[in-house]
């Protein structure tokens, strides 16, 4: 039985977590990290890594079908064995799940790991089979997805992120729930494995970003054979000859029927068998643990990160997050959580990816706004691509000039992202960003052109935008 007193236990053994240990162990704290299930969280196991290959994977293929787009080339591919390729998966995910977390613990010694639940009782914490103390707890145990409301739900057997990625054979039809960012990357992953897929969603696909870019996903979605509903509301679901039928109001009542029905409609923070109110830790609309800026929840030496906050749900988040909590556990809350430059990126191809704020969120704070809106076919790199599918939107201080959003719709879009997000931390204008000098015939250029587009009208400039 593992015991005695530790400088911090962590709660949740995921990327918040050994972010958050790592912290404590190089600031040469005795930790407790603790953890139920599978080592490594979501992100590993379930959540980044294998939604990331197969979308490339997919990718592949959609880039040899769509080679007929240059004069003078076929291309044909087909997947021949989907259980190949997911075995695959499991195996990237099994040599990074042992090369990022399980032979990380050996270099940390003062970090004892247990795999057990841990919860709280009015007490303090308890962990399941150890006798473990501390003052400094962080609980960082994630979240799952949700099951809506909706009548009827209970009788189907319906797919998750998760599950959906370990199917062994393709289902001839797929109804998508929820046009986020894992619904749309998951569309499309098996829309272009042959499966006939829909996506519903109660808004547009993407619906905290920008109207726009929700407008062209869709677009393309529909391109490539994906029906995409929006706007819909949810009536009942139930099982009719062994196919899902969901009863939706989208432009009237609809009876949507596929082999499966996948559930992406949000994750909600992993806080059911916590016992929270026991200890006095607070949560929020959104169920997820209430904290400060510097991490701290409503009891005084507790702690929460990552996706258990039920906000920035990304694991690079949970990780900055994680190591803010070990920190200010241990050196008195002087660092401060800093979302304001934080990018985000949808794998759809093309990739979504913005950072800062986006026009209506501007205006709802009272900012005097302006945008520039340039579309792919604006950008060389697209033309000489023939693939011109996308936007860029800047979202700018009409005052002050400065660049506070950028929203991009292109290929590879997530790497474009940042070069906005270091602008908008730097405070930089949109005069010095069309200034800047950007490489030829890349797809970042369109951030300079998307900039010019503020002042000028970029049709008249000559080539690489001068
Ligand atoms: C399909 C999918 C794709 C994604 N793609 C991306 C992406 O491309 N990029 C990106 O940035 N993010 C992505 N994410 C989000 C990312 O995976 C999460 O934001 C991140 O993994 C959250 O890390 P965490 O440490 O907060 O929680 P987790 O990694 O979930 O870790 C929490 C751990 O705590 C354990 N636990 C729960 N309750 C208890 C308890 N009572 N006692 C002990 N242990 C407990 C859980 O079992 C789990 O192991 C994706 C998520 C999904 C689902």
């Amino acid at each position: 039985m593992m015991a005695g007193h530790f400088d911090l236990i962590v709660v949740g053994a995921g990327s918040a977590g050994f972010s958050a240990s790592i912290t404590a162990a190089e600031q040469g704290a005795k930790v407790a990290l603790v953890g139920e299930g599978t080592i490594g969280g979501t992100c590993v196991n379930v959540g980044c890594v294998p939604s990331k290959t197969m979308i490339r994977a997919m990718e592949a293929v959609h880039q040899a079908r769509a080679a007929g787009r240059f004069a003078g080339i076929g291309g044909e591919v087909r997947v021949d064995d989907w259980q190949a390729l997911v075995a695959q998966k499991d195996s990237l995910v099994d040599d990074l799940r042992q090369a990022k977390y399980i032979d990380l613990l050996p270099a940390y010694e003062n970090v004892s790991y247990l795999n057990a639940r841990a919860w709280f009782t009015d007490q303090g914490l308890v962990v399941e089979g150890a006798d473990m103390r501390s003052d400094r707890i962080i609980v960082v145990t994630g979240s799952s997805q949700d099951v809506p409301h909706i009548p009827g739900m209970e009788n189907i057997d319906y797919l998750t992120s998760t599950t959906a990625l370990e199917l062994a054979h393709l289902p001839s039809s797929l109804l998508i729930m929820g046009g986020g960012y894992i619904g749309c990357e998951l569309a499309q992953i098996f829309a272009r494995a042959g499966v006939a897929v829909t996506i519903t969603c109660r808004h547009e696909l993407l619906p905290e970003g920008e109207p726009e870019i929700s407008a062209a996903l869709a677009t393309v979605f529909r391109d490539e054979g994906i029906n995409v509903i929006t706007g819909a509301a949810y009536r009942s679901a139930a099982m009719v000859d062994a196919q899902v039928a969901l009863e939706i109001e989208a432009d009237g009542k609809r009876t949507l029927l596929a082999d499966r029905l996948l559930l992406a409609t949000g994750r909600s923070a992993n806080v059911a068998h916590l016992n929270l109110a026991a200890a006095g830790v607070g949560t929020n609309e959104n169920g997820g643990i209430t904290i400060d800026d510097r991490m701290r929840t409503s009891r005084p030496g507790v702690y929460a990160a990552g996706d258990v906050t039920g906000r920035d749900q990304f694991v690079y988040m949970a990780a900055y997050g994680g190591r803010i909590a070990a920190s200010n556990a241990l050196n008195g809350d002087s660092l401060v959580y800093d979302n304001s430059a934080m990018p985000a990126v949808t794998f759809s191809d093309p990739q979504v990816a913005t950072v800062g704020l986006t026009e209506r969120e501007a205006r709802a704070r009272g900012i005097d706004v302006k945008t520039s809106v340039l579309p792919l076919d604006a950008v060389p790199r697209a033309l000489a691509a023939r693939d011109t599918r996308g936007l860029i939107k800047l979202v700018a201080d009409a005052q002050s000039d400065k660049l506070i959003g950028a929203h991009i719709m292109a290929p590879e879009g997530g790497d474009s992202i940042q070069t906005a997000a270091l602008a908008i931390q730097q405070g930089m204008t949109t005069k010095a960003l069309a200034a800047m000098i950007f490489p030829y015939l890349t797809t970042v250029e369109g951030l300079k052109l998307a900039a010019q587009t503020f002042d000028k009208d970029i049709s008249k400039l000559s080539c690489c935008a001068g």
